[in-house]
């Protein structure tokens, strides 16, 4: 199986400790992060993704503006950037315990931030990076080879 996912939520999925707009939306996000964990790929998509999908009934949802495109774009520069490789929609990625640390470092400083300028989550996940991740649920503890 792969997991769907849009740029900025790249950046979102750094800081998640089980916080998020509804129950349902928390339940599947938990999930997801769990099938991270365990070795699962993803797969960039261009507009909402796995994590949006219990917020997706109503048409209105902010998952679906272009402010919320515009973020990922902003997401996908930023960490095109960091990490040297592609982040387009219809690319491929795993993460390990090697890339997790590195964007994580990356987060806390801000260089992978812009995309984050103005979102009503901002300060949470600022001091989520600052207090250095306490009690984040995406965990990956395996290594990948060297390419
Ligand atoms: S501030 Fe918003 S966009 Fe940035 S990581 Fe947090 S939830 Fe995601």
């Amino acid at each position: 199986m792969t997991v769907r996912i849009r740029a900025h939520h790249l950046l979102c999925m750094l800081t998640y400790v089980g916080k998020g707009y509804t129950g349902a939306f928390t339940a599947n996000y938990d999930k997801i992060v769990e099938r991270l964990g365990a070795g699962e790929d993803m797969l960039l998509v261009a507009g909402p993704d796995d994590i949006c999908t219990p917020l997706l009934a109503d048409k209105d949802e902010h998952c679906f503006g272009q402010s919320v495109i515009e973020r990922d774009e902003s997401a996908e520069k930023a960490v095109e950037e960091l990490l040297g490789r592609p982040i387009a929609p219809g690319e491929r990625l795993v993460l390990d315990a090697g890339k997790l640390a590195e964007l994580r470092a990356a987060f806390r400083t801000g260089e992978i931030r812009p995309a984050c300028t103005g979102c009503e989550w901002h300060d949470l996940c600022t001091a989520i990076a600052e207090g250095n991740f306490p009690n984040t649920r995406l965990v990956i503890e395996r290594k990948l080879p060297c390419p």
